[in-house]
């Protein structure tokens, strides 16, 4: 039998199943906060057309796009060193999900989006508090009001 070309651990398949998936525990805390605060948005949506990457919260009005990002396969500076097993491997794996994470932002931005990229670690309800506060900015921006909000000067 040919060995299958699989991650050399328990934790490491573990991470690599969690990765793709949407509705991961921090994301749906976090929607729960803001959704409670009146808030709506897209969920695992498009923020651009022609742009193939999905966001996990689009706020179309206020063009601002969320990203709930997971420590390890975003490479985090606290939680995101890659396993001492194969370790080649993994840094490569690594550096090949953080590239397009650069090239989204700039692609975002230079649409006119604000982009805001969350650490899965960061409690919900600050992680929720952010996102209220970046959704409010971006309003009185766009409404020509940019004094308006929590970080007026
Ligand atoms: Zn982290």
């Amino acid at each position: 039998m040919q060995p299958s070309p699989k991650p050399s651990s328990e934790l490491a398949s573990r991470r690599m199943r969690n990765t793709r998936s949407r509705d991961t525990p921090p994301e749906l805390a976090i929607r729960r906060l803001l959704h409670a605060r009146g808030l709506r948005y897209r969920v695992d949506a498009r923020p651009l057309k022609g742009l193939n990457r999905k966001a996990d919260l689009v706020f179309g009005p206020a063009k601002l796009v969320v990203f709930v990002d997971g420590c390890f396969w975003h490479a985090c500076p606290e939680h995101g060193s890659a396993p001492k097993a194969n370790a080649q491997w993994w840094a490569e794996k690594l550096r090949t999900n953080v590239e397009p994470d650069r090239d989204t932002d700039a692609k975002l931005a230079s649409a006119g989006r604000t982009v805001l990229r969350i650490w899965e670690h960061v409690p919900s309800a600050t992680a929720a508090e952010l996102v209220a506060t970046a959704v409010a900015e971006r309003r009185a921006i766009l409404a020509g009001r940019p004094g308006v909000g929590p970080s007026s000067r």
